[in-house]
């Protein structure tokens, strides 16, 4: 007991100076990389705490992406299931349609006053895509977008929405032509000229400072879902859930609890198909310590310790690592990590259309899942805050098509 609560202390002062939170974290780079990490760090940890910086942030927080997000008491759903109540964190609502807003007006504005000319990313969904695409608009940035064959085919809406705001998207044809291969192709232009360009990570995954650096441009999400729930219950929540992909939303809303023990927090990682390598995301679940992207973390991989193959009906979570708090948080067992299947976040995804007239994004969908797996056996005056990650437009084609015969469509 007393070790947890040493690591916890830990915890809210993580990482350290070399950006290890314990020993998962850290900037694992080539040499010529490692000044220029150095030197978006001390940037972001000069820019951070100015007020001229912080200002900004807030008024496009507030006027531009339409902060705070609403919590939203799902009392339709709460009353089918007859347990706990369930809210929702609506990061939907945000101005691109998810939480990934949050972070990419802080990563272009830094981009912005360290006079970089280029923002460069991966995406999986097309979400980080979007997002860093309109951040890039809005403060006069060009921007290449990095994003599996696979992915441009499934998420076309997004594909046709980057190139309106202006933003190239590349295609990345290697291996299983996903996420992964997505941050390969982007970290290898990004190395071609990382003085023009800012490599602006979609999660809390990647080289110091980018985990520390997206989590706080994050924490807006648990600041704001604390004092909510405070209002509606006059208590903290007895639950919180997110999803887990690289983990950015759900560290985002699990930092403003992480210090309240009375908490549990619930970090929801994809099943996808099954427990069979390739066929599933579930990283915290079934991985072991390795290493990928620069830094180490949990990580799904082969018997050569390479990345494995992942695989989930959400193009968003398809990682083989996570970030390192979240690994972190395993170790010290503060968090929960568990994990729902494709057919169960599927039926989540309906059940919340049809219950509450909102359709959630497939990654949300997980935790709108493990709510609803755990609602129904915790007593009425427990509640359940669920991170909302994103709206699921951008998933409709592709619901209906290969799920639709099952809801009647
Ligand atoms: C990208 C995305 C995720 C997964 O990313 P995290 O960094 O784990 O939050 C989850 N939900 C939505 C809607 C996304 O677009």
């Amino acid at each position: 007991m007393e070790k947890v609560d040493k690591a916890l202390l830990d915890a809210s002062v993580m990482p350290d100076k070399n950006g290890f939170f314990g020993e998962y974290g850290g900037r694992f780079v080539p040499p010529m990389l490692e000044p220029l990490m150095q030197e978006i760090t001390d940037a972001y940890q000069k820019i951070k705490d100015d007020p001229v910086f912080k200002e900004e942030l807030l008024y496009l927080q507030k006027h531009y992406t339409g902060r705070p997000s609403p919590l939203f008491y799902a009392k339709n759903l709460t009353n089918k299931l007859g347990g706990a109540k369930i809210y929702l964190k609506r990061e939907d609502l945000n101005h691109t349609g998810a939480h990934k807003i949050n972070h990419c007006l802080g990563e272009a504005l830094l981009a912005k006053k360290m006079g970089k000319k280029k923002l460069i990313a991966e995406t999986g969904a097309g979400q980080h895509g979007v997002a860093l695409a309109t951040a890039a608009a809005l403060v006069g940035l060009e921007c290449d977008i990095y994003m599996g064959e696979v992915d441009i085919k499934k998420e076309h809406p997004n594909v046709v929405r980057m190139g309106i705001l202006g933003a190239k998207v590349i295609p990345a044809t290697h291996g299983l032509k996903t996420l992964k291969e997505a941050v390969d192709a982007a970290f290898e232009a990004y190395l071609k000229d990382p003085v023009n360009q800012l490599y602006a990570i979609g999660s809390v995954v990647g080289p110091h400072p980018f985990p520390m650096m997206v989590r706080d441009f994050q924490s807006i999400v648990g600041v704001e879902a604390k004092e909510q729930i405070l209002e509606a219950e006059g208590k903290a929540p007895d639950n919180v859930v997110a999803c887990v992909g690289g983990g950015s939303n759900a560290i985002g809303i699990f930092s403003a609890f992480l210090d309240d023990e009375s908490v549990k927090i619930h970090g929801i990682e994809p099943a996808g198909t099954s427990f069979k390598t390739g066929e599933h995301a579930a990283t915290l679940s079934l991985g072991k310590p390795g290493m990928i992207h620069g830094f180490k973390c949990y990580l799904l991989q082969d018997e050569n310790g390479e990345p494995a193959p992942v695989n989930t009906v959400a193009s968003g979570l398809d990682y083989p690592g996570v970030g390192p708090q979240h690994s972190y948080l395993k170790d010290i067992k503060r968090v929960n990590y568990d994990s729902i299947t494709d057919k169960e976040a599927i039926d989540a995804f309906f059940e919340l259309s049809r219950y509450e007239g909102i359709i959630p994004a497939l990654e949300s969908a997980h935790a709108v899942a493990y709510a609803i797996k755990i609602a129904a056996d915790l007593p009425k005056d427990q509640t359940i805050v669920v991170n909302l990650s994103g709206r699921g437009d951008k998933d409709i084609d592709y619901v209906v098509e290969k799920y639709g015969n099952d809801y009647g469509l």
